[in-house]
């Protein structure tokens, strides 16, 4: 079966940044499934996966733009720590932004000094070339229930 829209696919992968260090790998048993064609992973990998088979493996390169967007220095913002009330501002510590158009998106604090802290909204992995080693574990027609949601439900259990 070849992966394709509406088809649950299971993979193992390690991801690297583009000097070649591991930045992320699926730990051994904990394969990753998820439903082909509804953007539940970056575009680059899933395009690449796209009409493989069970048992292949690939080595796919993916630029930021297929990735997790370009950097933009415009999401780093240096605000003042009374913004935070009593929650507590380190260095790693996620919160969530408005942006001007009302909605919320995650900011990770970068700097805290004195009284002033640096949050950066891009995305982790934004702006850096990723290479992914896939291989793929399974891949099955996803039930209708998935397909209606959009992702993959695991075995016996729908925590949402
Ligand atoms: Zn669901």
């Amino acid at each position: 079966m070849q992966v394709a829209d509406k088809k649950v696919v299971t993979i193992t992968y390690v991801l690297k940044d583009d000097k070649g260090v591991t930045i992320e790998a699926v730990p051994d048993g904990q394969d990753f499934a998820y439903l082909h064609g509804y953007q539940n992973i970056i575009p680059g990998l899933e395009n690449a996966l796209a009409g493989k088979t069970q048992g292949d493996e690939l080595t796919v390169n993916v630029s930021p733009e297929e990735g997790y967007g370009p950097y933009d220095d415009n999401m780093v913002q240096t605000v003042d720590i009374a913004l935070f009330g009593d929650a507590e501002v380190k260095v790693g510590a996620q919160f969530a932004a408005d942006s001007p158009e009302g909605e919320q998106f995650p900011v990770t604090v970068t700097k805290v000094e004195n009284d002033k802290v640096t949050v950066d909204g891009n995305a982790p992995l934004a702006g850096q070339d990723l290479c992914f080693d896939v291989k793929i574990l399974g891949v099955r027609d996803a039930t209708e229930e998935e397909v209606s949601h959009g992702h993959v439900h695991s075995a016996g259990d729908h925590d949402h």
